[in-house]
């Protein structure tokens, strides 16, 4: 078997078939892969560099069983850049931005929707349903419309309005959750929406839907697309960079990433995997660290132990950012590259100047940070971020010659006789 499913409870290992928990104990289940079966066919080692879509480089290591009934929007195939003015600013030696926002709804949540949908035609059913803030709901909805499937997805009401409508759009059902302050963490893990993400699998259950929350304990398929970040991320650079700094939201894009690194060195594609350094906001959820302890306060990432376990076992660290580091990450990543990030997709950089600043990224250091959204997506954020570092200063004028213009110096002076 290439692929089987692994209960992480009770340890039973049955073929890949429409399971989303273990049928013997009701525990959360991974994908297991047959690598060395897949190192001796050699085919992934001959398609992961070459130009294709997602399913035709990685599809061994992915669970779709056949890339031809892929369910795809274009996803992955996503820039890496050198940031060169990052690296001047952070005093860092090779600095590359992995840019998630360029996937076709703008974050890496489409490499998770689109791994996801495609199991769910694959097992036959077109029922989908999501609790989503925000990113996995505009992906389905999207994937729905192209796929002809019906998704039911529940927002919180503190889901910003332009990734409301973002939803909107595609024709998707919408409901919205009734939902306490954002910074209420006292006692968000009992808030409306929490609630609702915790008992949407008995709900997808009872009426037959698909559970397509972006967590391995939800959905095991749907989570395995994250693992083509750091497939892509070795590829481009020819071997497994020292350092990839990520964002926390639910933990799974982290577990993902670390599942991928570990499948490339399995398979003899690479010597190491990288150190995994992570950035979480304080507000609303409880740290991934802490997340098990039953006293602790905040919303639960449903795949926080999954996460924190990749990032000790990768020797990284967990940094808990304040809202003001987000902002000036946004910033820094706006004004220094011209890369427009959500707060989300902030957090990663955020992290990852945290990290160098405790003096923990060594002088030689190739890093690489994921941008996992784009900013377009939360432009009431953007209007804060603009105001906080004084962005926002544009002026009317009646014709360009009022404006406010410094005169030309000498030697720059243009010469239109020149051609130029
Ligand atoms: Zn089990």
């Amino acid at each position: 078997m290439l692929r089987s499913l692994q209960c992480l409870d009770c340890g039973e290992v049955m073929p890949l078939s429409e399971h989303y928990s273990c049928p013997e104990c009701g525990g959360e289940l991974r994908l297991q892969y047959d690598h060395a079966a897949i190192r001796r066919r050699g085919r992934f080692a001959r398609n992961w560099q070459a130009p294709a879509d997602m399913f035709t480089r990685f599809g061994e290591l992915l669970p779709l069983p056949s890339a031809s009934s892929a369910i795809s929007l274009g996803e992955g195939n996503t820039p890496l850049i050198r940031a060169g003015n990052l690296e001047r600013a952070l005093g860092l030696h090779e600095l590359h931005i992995k840019l998630e926002c360029c996937n076709p709804t703008g974050s890496f949540k489409d490499r998770q929707v689109s791994a996801g949908i495609s199991m769910a035609r694959h097992f036959g059913r077109t029922s989908l349903a999501v609790t989503s803030s925000g990113n996995v709901g505009n992906s389905l909805a999207a994937y729905a419309a192209r796929s002809g499937a019906s998704a039911h997805i529940w927002v919180s009401k503190n889901t910003p309005a332009s990734k409301r409508q973002q939803i909107d759009v595609y024709g998707s059902r919408v409901y919205e959750i009734e939902t306490g302050p954002v910074d209420a963490a006292a006692d968000a893990f009992n808030d409306p929406y929490e609630v609702a993400v915790r008992e949407l699998p008995a709900l997808c259950r009872e009426h037959g839907l698909v559970p397509m929350t972006s967590a391995r304990s939800v959905n095991p398929f749907m989570v395995e697309g994250a693992k083509t970040i750091a497939y892509e991320i070795c590829a481009d650079q020819g071997n497994c960079p020292d350092v990839v700094a990520a964002p926390v939201g639910g933990g799974g894009l982290v577990g993902g990433l670390s599942e991928g690194f570990r499948d490339l060195r399995e398979i003899g594609l690479t010597d190491r995997v990288p150190r995994i350094v992570a950035g979480q906001p304080q507000d609303h959820f409880a740290g991934i660290d802490v997340a098990g302890d039953p006293d602790c306060k905040g919303a639960r990432p449903l795949d926080a132990a999954w996460a924190n376990a990749a990032i000790g076992n990768s020797g990284g660290h967990l940094h808990r950012l304040t809202r003001s580091e987000i902002l000036a990450a946004q910033a820094e990543l706006a004004g220094k590259e011209g890369i427009f990030a959500e707060p989300r997709g902030a957090y990663a950089l955020a992290a990852f100047a945290a990290e160098a600043g405790a003096g923990r990224i060594p002088d030689d250091t190739v890093a690489v940070v994921i941008v996992s959204g784009t900013g377009l997506k939360d432009m009431t954020a953007a209007a804060e971020f603009a105001t906080l570092h004084d962005l926002a200063r544009s002026s009317t004028v009646s014709s360009v010659w009022e404006s406010e213009l410094d005169p030309v110096p000498e030697s720059r002076e243009w010469h239109h006789s020149e051609g130029r």
